[in-house]
């Protein structure tokens, strides 16, 4: 991931380093290049306008310093603009005041719902909580045995249908996961939903159902970080269709270019809290904006 990025912007400063001091003419042609770099990336064109223009700013306000010459003054500008651009500190997961907080998952078919969960259940585990799944992802044949599998693995309990009960009602089980959770003592509920390969009214108004039955301390929305420009017309369809609280990036492992990563904190308005990395349960960290702005530059 960012690979193409990253060497874009390390040829861009790496004309900068002979430079005694830059000049206006010397910001708007690396500002150019920058505003190039972000756009092949497929960063979305809001994000890099604002970008671009901060940048601009800032490099053209910047002290004449002793301790860094240009080229390091901009890539200090590039690195403080990318942290904005993430998230500037980032931000952890809202518990409810009364246990058992419940935290529902969206995004499409395929963006890294049930193994995040399964991730997720194993990260909150591990920090000593009681964590249960729930399978409200009754779309997809094989989702509730795979959050099954998932959940054996994490050593976390899996809220399911009863087997031979047919499909199930998905906002059904998820309401009954509620009451399951309170009276055996679980703190926090994880709501795996069914998502289908693009955008449609019946599975928006399936999650806004089950969002309506579970009222969710947290509302994380999963994006393949894979999926380039659509990022940002399937993030503002999840952000005006169930309403979202936070982002996780999936499949950071791979080798997109990264706009998505770099657009969707601007597009939702939400904060990116976790990263997967891999399809193994411990691919996965909370999501830190600086040191991914470091990775970009590097
Ligand atoms: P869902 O349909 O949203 O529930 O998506 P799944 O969790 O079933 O994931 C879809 C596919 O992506 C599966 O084959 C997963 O193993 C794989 N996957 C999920 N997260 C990651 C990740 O972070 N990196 C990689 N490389 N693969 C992932």
């Amino acid at each position: 991931m960012f690979d193409t990025l990253s060497d874009r912007l390390s040829g861009i400063f790496s004309k900068l380093r002979s430079k005694g001091r830059l000049t206006d003419a010397d910001i708007d042609a690396t500002a150019r290049e920058i505003r190039l770099a972000l756009l092949e990336a497929d960063v979305a064109l809001p994000v890099v306008k604002a970008f671009v223009a901060r940048l601009k700013e800032r490099a053209r306000g910047a002290e004449v310093s002793e301790a860094l010459n240009p080229a390091q003054q901009v890539i200090k500008i590039v690195h403080e603009e990318l942290v904005q651009v993430l998230g500037g500190e980032g931000r952890r997961l809202q518990f409810a005041k009364q246990p058992p907080s419940v935290i529902m998952l969206a995004g499409l078919q395929g963006s890294g719902k049930t193994t995040l969960a399964g991730k997720l259940a194993r990260h909150l585990k591990a920090q000593g909580h009681q964590p249960m799944l729930v399978a409200a992802d009754l779309q997809r044949p094989n989702a509730v045995n795979q959050l099954q599998v998932l959940g054996g693995r994490a050593g976390v309990e899996v809220f399911a249908p009863e087997p031979g009960n047919g499909i199930g009602d998905p906002v059904s089980v998820a309401r009954q996961s509620i009451e399951h959770a309170r009276r055996h003592m679980r703190d926090i509920v994880i709501v795996d939903t069914a998502g289908r390969l693009g955008i449609d009214a019946e599975m928006m108004a399936q999650a806004v159902a089950i969002r309506d039955a579970v009222d969710p301390d947290e509302v994380l929305f999963v994006i393949d970080a894979m999926v380039g420009q659509d990022a940002v017309a399937t993030a503002e369809a999840f952000r005006d269709g169930v309403g979202i609280t936070g982002v996780v990036l999936s499949k950071l492992d791979g080798d997109a270019r990264g706009g998505a990563a770099l657009s969707v904190r601007h597009v939702t308005g939400q904060p990116i809290m976790f990263a997967s990395t891999g399809e193994k349960l411990e691919d996965f960290d909370v999501f830190h904006p600086d040191r991914m702005a470091s990775r970009i530059l590097g």
